[in-house]
Formats: C-alpha cells, sequence, structure tokens
C-alpha cells in the first residue's frame, strides 16, 4: 500500500517583518500564494522510518528524522500511537533552501499521506494543528491557493484570487539559511523602529480582481534588503528580469530565488530566456498561481 500527495511551492506576494519579539521570532503579515511547482511524496509501509529523496536538488535534503516530512509522520505517528514504519520518498522539483517553502511543503504533504495510508481519520483541522507545530509554513503549503498568515505567519485566513498569474522564478546557485536572513535584518534594523506588519489593502484588492498589474504594483518583502546584503548578485538577477519586460521582480521569501510576475505566458518566455542568457542564475521556471494545496494523486 502507498500513498502520493503532490504539493506546491509558495511564493510570498507581500512579507511584512515586525521588529524581533523577545522570543527572537518576528510577528509578520504574509500574503502566501502558492505557485504551480510541486513536490511529491510518497508514503509506502515499511519496517522502519526511512527517507530518500530525488532530484536535482536531493543532495542537500537530510534524510534523517530532521527531515520536515519524516517529522510531520512521528508527528501524526506519535497522536494516534502508531508505529511510524513508512518509506518516505520525496520527488524534489522544489528549490531546497530557495525560500520558496519546499521543507514545508514535504511536511504538509507527508502528513496527508500518512494520514490516509494509516487511515489516522486526523480532521482538518487537527492536520493544520500539527502542521503548525512543525513550522510556520508548512499550514499554508496544506490549504495552497492563497492566504494571509499572521503571527508568526501560522494563523491563516484564506484569500480570493479572481484570475491566473504568471510567474518566472530564477533559481540561484546554493541556499540562503532563513534563520540567517532574519539575523540579518535583525542586525540591519539596529536603532530603527520597525512598524507592526500589516497586510496591504492594494494588494489584497489587486490579487481578488486577478489584476496583475495592480499586483506588480504592491509586491513586498522585508526580508529582501537582507536577502540582497548577504548575496549582493541578487540585484544583478532582479535587474535581469525587469529590463526582459517583467512586470515586477522580488526576492521571494528569505531568497535566494527570484520571483518575476509577467503578463502572459509570453512574456514569461522571454524573460525566463533572458534571465538565462544573463548568466545571473542557474536555471529559470514558468509556472502559474494560484496552485492548489496538497492533494492525494
Ligand atoms: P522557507 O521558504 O519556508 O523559508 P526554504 O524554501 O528557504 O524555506 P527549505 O527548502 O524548506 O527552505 O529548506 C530549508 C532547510 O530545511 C534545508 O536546508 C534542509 O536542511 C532542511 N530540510 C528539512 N526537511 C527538508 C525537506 N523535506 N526538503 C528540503 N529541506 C529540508
Amino acid at each position: 500500500m502507498s500513498v502520493t500527495v503532490r504539493v506546491p511551492a509558495k511564493v510570498n506576494v507581500q512579507l511584512a517583518v515586525g521588529a524581533a519579539r523577545p522570543d527572537g521570532f518576528h510577528d509578520l503579515a504574509n500574503v502566501f500564494l502558492a505557485v504551480g511547482l510541486y513536490d511529491e511524496v510518497t508514503v509506502t509501509e515499511s519496517d522502519e522510518l526511512r527517507v530518500t529523496c530525488a532530484g536535482p536538488d536531493a543532495g542537500q535534503v537530510p534524510l534523517d528524522r530532521t527531515n520536515l516530512a519524516a517529522r510531520a509522520a512521528l508527528a501524526l505517528a506519535r497522536r494516534r500511537g502508531i508505529d511510524p514504519a513508512v518509506h518516505l520518498h520525496i520527488a524534489k522539483d522544489i528549490p531546497v533552501a530557495g525560500g520558496m517553502a519546499g521543507g514545508s511543503a514535504d511536511g504538509a504533504g507527508a502528513l496527508l499521506a500518512c494520514n490516509a495510508l494509516w487511515q489516522a481519520g486526523a480532521s482538518r483541522a487537527e492536520l493544520l494543528s500539527i502542521c503548525a507545530e512543525l513550522g510556520s509554513d508548512v499550514p499554508f503549503s496544506l490549504v495552497g491557493g492563497a492566504a494571509l498568515g499572521t503571527g508568526r505567519g501560522e494563523r491563516l485566513r484564506a484569500l480570493e484570487v479572481g484570475g491566473t498569474f504568471h510567474w518566472v522564478f530564477a533559481l540561484a546557485e546554493g541556499g540562503l539559511s532563513t534563520p540567517a536572513v532574519y539575523r540579518e535584518f535583525d542586525r540591519l534594523n539596529e536603532g530603527v523602529r520597525v512598524p507592526e506588519p500589516v497586510a496591504s489593502e492594494d494588494l489584497l484588492a489587486a490579487l481578488a480582481k486577478g489584476d496583475a498589474e495592480a499586483l506588480a504594483a504592491t509586491l513586498s518583502n522585508d526580508l529582501e534588503p537582507a536577502a540582497l546584503s548577504l548575496r549582493p548578485s541578487l540585484a544583478d538577477t532582479l535587474e535581469a528580469g525587469r529590463a526582459a519586460g517583467a512586470l515586477a521582480g522580488l526576492v521571494s521569501g528569505s531568497g535566494p530565488t527570484t520571483a518575476f510576475l509577467v503578463r502572459d505566458a509570453e512574456a514569461a518566455a522571454k524573460v525566463a530566456d533572458a534571465l538565462l542568457a544573463s548568466g545571473t542564475c542557474r536555471a529559470a521556471r514558468i509556472t502559474e498561481s494560484p496552485a492548489p494545496g496538497a492533494t492525494v494523486v
């Protein structure tokens, strides 16, 4: 018996970051949009818990119990008193440590797959609460579509999306550690009064209308200066995409992937070609949003 779940990557169309809290976390106003790049997690009965991974970035994925897919399986097994003897295989297409929530996707995917394989009967609400324990971005990977995350980003409100948005993602060499990017954010903002993070009404309206130009005008990522400070070459990638006619470009989450919103499929092909020709990224991926959340296939 085995179950396969497909889970999307995300881009943050707005990532407003508040000051560091006493516990070290930051309050966020985080507008997530699921995009059509997917990992697939297959869970099969086995004699012990093990993780394998295939894909271009597979070598960077931990295969021990720190893997978010393994942690998700263990969390559900513990709650239900089930022996977590399963083989978790991740077919990885989402860049690793790329700011696209690939690990979170695998956590949500493994949770949904194990719930089905074990017929554990966890409700949507219970799955979401396990996701929130696993990490701030994991609940969104389960639900997909578009959502506003507040708190650490894990309290979600579904958002309306009135059309299809076209994107090009420029994949960078190597990853950026999310905690390191937040540390750099704190360093850059030392002595600065960081405003409360608030979702942009104009951005939410642009999403609801499916208006790419209006969305382009309102995209924002407060982590971008920190990501650029740690990886100055990303400025060249952003410049190459904008020069090729993207409506807007921004760092995706904590980076180093950069995201370019484009008008249509034709513009996407042009921007992707220009990004590759510029030599400022290792690959360019064309995709659309919104994408559905974790789905059994
Ligand atoms: P986010 O956008 O949520 O900040 P990210 O996309 O930048 O995350 P991930 O691909 O989730 O980053 O990986 C971050 C780190 O998490 C990796 O360097 C790796 O050590 C660890 N990790 C744990 N489980 C996984 C997994 N299933 N896939 C990828 N990385 C994982």
